[in-house]
């Protein structure tokens, strides 16, 4: 928790209670998500709070938004630079590690100095494709 107090994010009980949630928070849950698990603990905690919080953090790079999900953004509590892989049928995202080489030629970079990256692969996760329909 001390890295949100560094980056001069003011914690309050409801707001811990949502860093909590997303501490080492693997699913990249939706605000909604978020707010079925933290409501069950502060049953008077309302939606715009969760909102506001990730929106809070969100600007003081506390939390990366995803927005590879069109029905609704993912939130990630790991700001680490990493790539995603999204299931197309049930949204479950997971993460990519790997520092592998990406380059853009010289001739596609319009003189841009590329300081980033981030991928999105699209596929059928181990559990949807195992379902036969
Ligand atoms: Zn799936
Ligand atoms: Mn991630």
């Amino acid at each position: 928790m001390e890295k949100y107090k560094d980056i001069g994010f003011k914690l309050t009980p409801q707001r811990l209670a949502i860093l909590d949630h997303l501490d080492g928070n693997k699913e990249h849950p939706s605000a909604e998500d978020i707010y079925k698990a933290v409501s069950k603990q502060f049953p008077t905690m309302s939606f715009a709070t969760v909102y506001n919080t990730l929106e809070t953090l969100r600007q003081k790079g506390g939390v990366i938004e995803l927005t590879i999900d069109p029905g609704k953004k993912r939130f990630d509590p790991n700001i680490e630079p990493h790539h995603h892989l999204i299931c197309i049928k049930c949204k479950r995202i997971a993460d990519i590690h790997g520092n592998y080489k990406l380059t853009v030629p010289n001739r596609e970079r319009a003189d841009f100095e590329i300081v980033g990256n981030h991928i999105e692969f699209y596929g059928i996760c181990p559990k949807c494709k195992a379902v036969k329909n």
